[in-house]
C-alpha cells in the first residue's frame, strides 16, 4: 500500500568516500559531515532515517543497553507467498540487516533512570509489525511493569506485516492491551514517531503514548496520501501527514530534534517519577484518613 512512498532510500550509507545528497535541500555533503550530526542535514535539519543501533546509541546512556529477546525469529504460519515467499523475504532481510526482526528491544538507563526500550529498524522489511515484533513489545512492557520503570517505543514502520495477515493485525490489540496494564500501574510510556510511522503501527501503540513526540518532518499517518486522495476526491493540504501538521492539529504532543531527544526523555521521565510519588503519598494520606474515620465511628459505637 505504501510502496511508492518508501522507494526513496534516505538511509545514510556507511561506505566510506561517499557523498550524500540531502533529499530536502539537495546539498551534497561528505558522509562524515552528516554522521557527526547524528545523521541530520547540517544545512536544512532534514532528519535522515537511521538504523536501530544508531537510534539506541543516540538515546540511552553509553554502554547501558542490554538487548533482550534477540533469539525470537519469525515463522511462516500461513506459508505465505506473493512475488517471493515470506521465508525468502525473511532470509533476505536477515542478510541485509543482521537481525531476525524489525525491532531491537532491551533494558537501558537514560540519565541514570531504568528504562525499557523497543526500537524499530525500517531496513528490516519496512519496519513491519509481525508476531515477533508484537511479542518483543509485550515482553518489554512486562519487564517495565516488573521493574516499575518507564517504557519507550521508537517507531519507524510501514505498518502491519501483510505476509502474516491476521497474526500481524492481532499484534495491534495485543500491544495495546499490554500498554493498558502499564498505564494501570501508573508507569509512563513515551512514544517516539520517526519517519515513517504508518498503518497498523500508527493505529495502535504509536498513538497510545502518555507523551507522543515526533522527529521533525516525519511522515505519520494511517493510509497513504494517494489512497486518501482517491477516497475523498480532493487535494490534500500542504505538509499533510508530516509531524508539523500533526502537532498543529493536536495529534502529537511535541516535535523534538534528534540531538535533544535524550535530554527531553530524561526530563519527562523524572517528572513522571516525581508525579507518581506525589500520587502515592496522596493515596496513603487518603487511606489514613479513611481508617481514622472508621476508628472514630467504632469508638462512637
Ligand atoms: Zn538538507
Amino acid at each position: 500500500m505504501f510502496g511508492n512512498l518508501f522507494k526513496k532510500d534516505e538511509v545514510v550509507h556507511e561506505t566510506p568516500n561517499q557523498w550524500i545528497k540531502c533529499p530536502k535541500c539537495t546539498s551534497l555533503m561528505y558522509y562524515k559531515e552528516v554522521e557527526v550530526q547524528q545523521n541530520v542535514c547540517p544545512k536544512c535539519n532534514h532528519h535522515f532515517r537511521i538504523n536501530a543501533e544508531k537510534r539506541i546509541a543516540s538515546i540511552v546512556d553509553e554502554g547501558s543497553f542490554v538487548e533482550m529477546d534477540d533469539n525470537l525469529a519469525p515463522v511462516d504460519p500461513l506459508k505465505f507467498s506473493d512475488k517471493k515467499s515470506y521465508k525468502k523475504r525473511i532470509e533476505e532481510a536477515k542478510a541485509k540487516t543482521g537481525k531476525t526482526s524489525s525491532v531491537m528491544s532491551g533494558s537501558c538507563t537514560i540519565d541514570g533512570l531504568d528504562i525499557e526500550i523497543v526500537v524499530f529498524d525500517f531496513a528490516f522489511m519496512g519496519g513491519s509489525l509481525g508476531s515477533v515484533e508484537g511479542e518483543k513489545i509485550v515482553r518489554g512492557i512486562t519487564r517495565a511493569i516488573k521493574k516499575e520503570c518507564g517504557f519507550i517505543i521508537v517507531s519507524a514502520s510501514g505498518g502491519a506485516r501483510m505476509q502474516e495477515s491476521t497474526y500481524s493485525l492481532l499484534q495491534m490489540s495485543k500491544t495495546s492491551a499490554a500498554l493498558n496494564r502499564l498505564h494501570h500501574k501508573g508507569l509512563p510510556f513515551i512514544s517516539i514517531l520517526t519517519d515513517p510511522t504508518m498503518g497498523g503501527v500508527s493505529a495502535s501503540f504509536a498513538m497510545l503514548g502518555d507523551i507522543i513526540m515526533a522527529e521533525p518532518g516525519a511522515l505519520i499517518g494511517f493510509a497513504g496520501q494517494r489512497v486518501i486522495k482517491q477516497t475523498v476526491g480532493v487535494d490534500l493540504p500542504e505538509g499533510f501527514q508530516r509531524s508539523e501538521f500533526l502537532l498543529e492539529h493536536g495529534l502529537i504532543d511535541m516535535i523534538v530534534d534528534r540531538e535533544n531527544i535524550r535530554e527531553t526523555l530524561a526530563g519527562l521521565f523524572k517528572l513522571f517519577k516525581k508525579e507518581k510519588k506525589v500520587i502515592e503519598v496522596e493515596k496513603v494520606q487518603e487511606d489514613v484518613q479513611e481508617n481514622e474515620e472508621v476508628l472514630e465511628e467504632t469508638i462512637e459505637a
